[in-house]
């Protein structure tokens, strides 16, 4: 028999945190190894749980759970999304602008899907989340990456932005808190986009998924906020900041004018409705989530715990000759630099790999992050403080063979 066909149109498409390295790393797990995972951006497995009320209020909707729901979401959710946004300075937001999904993932692709034209550019940070490049690519589009700068605060470099910029660009993608560098964006740089975007004629896709967790009173600024003129797609979800990734519920607002949007806005619910709905009972704890008590404060203030796991890894880091690291400003992980001088290193997935076999620690490699060059890896700051100061002495014991190579 001749083997399955597969498509084509996967073929320039990576998503290497859940790829190889993650498989070999299983397989070491099933030979009875343990791991230090430094790898993924989910708090489950670190302690790190949902906020109690909010798991109660989902059971307790459970029965009510069974049907489908609207396309677009629960009412309940969306009204409490707008409101939220309302809350926020975004008075243009309603009811209606908001559409509910299986996490900002399934949205993601959804919402280019319905944006692209083959051959359309979209203009995506580098270092990215790399869904963002792959659900581009699988939407017909080309992705374009801008660079942000390491030497200032990760920060998107804004003359590079301006410079790729073609008659092809259609949108131009922040995301903000940053994964995976952890920089938060001021509102020049902000504006700056909104400038560009209003003389291109450029939507901006906003994936804010990070918003509450910022450190150090470091302010995240909605992107709709700086720009109620231009269409903004503004994501964000209950995966981070409330601990529930595995319940899958994220949201995407659209801003900006309405009779600009409205054509979008039809094709979207055409998506939204053909996979019916997403996940109800994850869709309940939404305006719980969003009203109250956010306990996510109490980790990210001085003394909370992902406070004090950011400033000791970065510190154990920064230590270790030949590797630099910006504190991130936000979200829940570092980006730190392998000095080329010191670890002349040509392919960052062989480091990780490397590191795994000998030290029994995994990280992700830059390039899966689609930074241009193999010195940087990313390092997940949920793990407890104990954990934390092991994976960096495992980190640093590795690096040192290297060094004296
Ligand atoms: N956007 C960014 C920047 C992320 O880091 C992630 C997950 O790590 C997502 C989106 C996906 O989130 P969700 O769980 O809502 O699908």
């Amino acid at each position: 028999m001749r083997p399955m066909q597969h498509s084509s149109k996967l073929q320039n498409v990576r998503y290497e945190l859940r790829g190889p390295i993650l498989h070999a790393a299983k397989k070491m797990e099933a030979e009875g190894q343990r791991i230090l995972r430094m790898n993924l951006g989910d708090p489950a497995p670190f302690g790190l749980e949902a906020p109690e009320s909010i798991v109660v209020d989902m059971i307790h909707h459970l029965r009510d759970a069974q049907g489908y729901s609207d396309s677009k979401g629960i009412f309940s959710a969306r009204t409490a999304i707008s409101q939220y946004y309302q809350t926020k300075g975004l008075m243009q937001i309603g009811v209606e602008d908001i559409f509910v999904g299986n996490g900002v993932s399934e949205l993601i692709s959804m919402t280019l899907q319905a944006f692209l034209e083959n051959g359309d550019q979209v203009l995506i940070p580098a270092p990215d989340y790399p869904l963002w490049t792959a659900s581009v690519t699988l939407s017909g589009g080309t992705p374009v990456h801008y660079l942000c700068d390491e030497a200032n605060n990760w920060w998107p470099d804004m003359a590079d932005v301006a410079a790729k910029i073609t008659p092809r660009t259609r949108a131009i993608v922040l995301i903000n808190p940053n994964n995976p560098t952890g920089a938060v964006y001021p509102r020049h740089i902000l504006e700056e986009f909104a400038r560009l975007a209003r003389e291109h004629d450029l939507v901006l896709f906003s994936d804010e998924i990070y918003e509450k967790i910022t450190y150090d009173g470091a302010v995240h600024i909605h992107t709709a906020s700086v720009a109620p003129d231009l269409p903004v797609l503004t994501f964000s979800g209950l995966s981070k900041a409330y601990r529930m990734p595995g319940y899958r519920a994220g949201w995407v607002a659209i801003s900006g004018p309405r009779t600009a949007t409205a054509a979008y806005r039809e094709s979207l619910e055409l998506l939204a409705s053909l996979r019916l709905c997403a996940n109800v009972p994850a869709q309940h704890a939404i305006q719980t989530s969003l009203g109250g008590y956010q306990s996510i404060g109490d980790l990210v203030k001085p003394g909370g715990r992902l406070h004090e796991q950011r400033d000791l890894a970065c510190r154990l880091l920064n230590e270790i000759p030949g590797v630099s690291c910006v504190p991130a400003a936000g979200a829940m992980y570092l980006f730190p630099k392998l000095d080329p001088q010191v670890y002349p290193f040509v392919n960052d997935e062989q480091f990780v790999l490397d590191l795994l076999e000998d030290q029994k620690i995994l990280v992700s490699h830059g390039t899966a992050f689609h930074w241009p060059a193999p010195d940087h890896f990313r390092f997940v700051i949920l793990p407890s403080v104990d954990e934390i100061e092991e994976a960096v002495r495992r980190i640093s014991a590795f690096l040192a063979v290297y060094r004296r190579k």
